[in-house]
């Protein structure tokens, strides 16, 4: 085989789930159609989901380097407030897209992870041994495809897997233009609604303003046809009344507000992440977050299953996490494009909304919400509130479970388990309710207790790791 796991698409999704694998020593080849990684990605925020994730994993340091902390989070464009939220200060970040692209490739390439470029998947068979990948530039055969390949994703159709959802009345152009100082697209500064649709205009780099609009009712333009910057002031036109110059392009897309989710994660030897399975409004940061997380999530179990310690069901239960949340990303995101059109309908709404955020249980559910931090994963055999969701704010030992105690009165016997889990003992945490717990290799909690009595903990660690080493 040419290489254990074969990924299509070396996106955010594709670019850390390569990570994930190499670091877990799993041989891994990402095909890329595009030659060169691309300077220009539609996003321009991660939200404090992601920021968490990347921590863990060491990465945050360099990349906030790169990026702005942001301390605001907002629903449907109403400002929320994470400063009013008991415990640790979450931040979002502003963050080029194309940034965040650029660090994942160095650190997949820095684990071993290797990416062809140029190289468009085309189709994909598979049998009992394994994936028989057709590409532009012959066949690649591995035990494992993923389909990281986008909203258009090849992967999925190939595997069969259907794209249901909603179709989208909506036309959007987005990209950076070059405005001088004092350049009339600053007065714009912001995000704005308007009765036909959504204008923002956002600083992202030194005389570089970030543009979207956003038209409802309006039939999508031909996403293969490149808008160009007649088209978007056209647009900007309609939308705000005032006939403006709207810089000069430094490049321009199209985006849309479907909302369609992958009806299976998994077909047999093939899977689908990240927006090859679920296609949402991409507001708030909940899209990088929600295909990040089905990175992290597919990433260990894959290199479980190549390593032979996966437990029966591993495989299936990234389906079975991912898809509910995906569908809940899609949920709660198709709730903020109705608070957003039409302007002056959802009016009275947005006032009635925004009077309820100054309630903090509110502006704490929605702040956790556009933060990607409320996601919880059913966790088996364990009613501790922990379960399931991510141990905040602790690094993770790479590609292993962690046991970790607050009291080292506790005996947590890992000992057949050795191999796959790390114990530590640590200081107690305000923001980690509870005196010992078990994290999985994604950081999703498995297993956790309030009192001294590990009951329950080799069943957790027989139900995510397997059986005991001489077990
Ligand atoms: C206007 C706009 C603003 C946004 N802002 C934000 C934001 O601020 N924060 C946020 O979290 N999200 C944002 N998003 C969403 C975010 O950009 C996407 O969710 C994200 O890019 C999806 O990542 P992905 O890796 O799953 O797929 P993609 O980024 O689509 O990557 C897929 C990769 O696969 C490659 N590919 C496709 N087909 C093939 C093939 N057949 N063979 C080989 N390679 C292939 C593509 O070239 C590409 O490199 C925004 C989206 C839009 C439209």
């Amino acid at each position: 085989m040419d290489a254990a796991v074969v990924i299509a698409g070396a996106g955010p999704t594709g670019l850390l789930l390569a990570a994930e694998l190499a670091q877990a020593g799993v041989p891994v080849v990402v095909l890329e159609r595009d030659p060169e990684p691309r300077l220009a990605a539609m996003g321009m925020a991660i939200n404090a989901g992601v920021v968490d994730l990347l921590a863990e994993r060491g990465l945050m340091e360099r990349i906030g380097a790169d990026g702005l902390p942001w301390p605001r989070a907002h629903f449907a464009q109403l400002w929320l407030d994470p400063g009013r939220l008991p415990g640790r200060q979450t931040y979002t970040y502003l963050l080029p897209q194309a940034k965040l692209e650029e660090h994942l490739l160095a650190h997949a390439e820095k684990l071993g992870a290797q990416i062809r470029r140029g190289v468009t998947v085309r189709g994909v068979r598979q049998d009992a041994e394994g994936v028989t990948v057709d590409t532009s530039d012959g066949e690649v055969t591995a035990a494992y495809l993923v389909g990281c390949d986008g909203a258009e994703s090849v992967v999925r159709s190939a595997a069969g897997i259907t794209f249901e959802g909603t179709e989208a009345a909506f036309d959007g152009i987005a990209g950076d233009v070059e405005v001088p100082n004092g350049h009339p697209l600053y007065q714009q500064l912001g995000a704005n609604e308007f009765n036909s649709g959504l204008f923002s205009v956002a600083p992202s780099g030194v005389g570089l303003l970030r543009v979207a609009t956003g038209e409802f009712g309006r039939r999508p333009a031909d996403p293969a046809a490149a808008p160009d910057v007649a088209e978007l002031r056209a647009a900007v036109h309609r939308l705000i009344g005032q006939d403006i110059d709207v810089g000069t392009p430094r490049w321009l897309g199209r985006w849309n507000c479907q909302t369609r989710q992958a009806d299976r994660y998994r077909a047999g030897r093939v899977f689908v992440a990240g927006e090859a399975a679920h296609l949402h409004f991409p507001l708030g940061g909940q899209a990088l977050s929600t295909n990040l997380e089905d990175a992290v999530n597919l990433g260990w179990k894959l290199a479980a299953e190549l390593a032979g310690w996966a437990p029966g069901g591993l495989l299936d239960s990234y389906h079975d996490e991912r898809h509910p949340a995906g569908e809940r990303t899609c949920l709660t995101t198709a709730a903020q494009l109705a608070l957003l059109y039409p302007a002056d309908r959802v009016a009275p709404l947005r006032t009635v909304m925004n009077e309820l955020i100054q309630f903090d249980a509110v502006n704490e559910y929605l702040v956790r919400t556009a933060g990607g931090l409320n996601v919880r994963h059913p966790a088996s055999g364990c009613d501790h509130p922990l379960a399931g969701l991510r141990v905040p704010g602790v690094p993770l030992p790479p590609g292993r479970g962690l046991a970790l105690r607050f009291d080292p009165a506790v005996r947590l016997d890992v000992d057949g388990w050795a191999d796959r889990v790390d114990l530590v003992t640590a200081e107690p945490s305000a923001d980690i309710p509870a005196v010992a717990l078990l994290a999985r290799p994604d950081g999703r909690i498995a297993w956790a207790t309030d009192g001294t009595d590990p009951d329950g903990l080799a069943a957790a660690l027989a139900t995510w790791f397997g059986a005991p080493t001489g077990g």
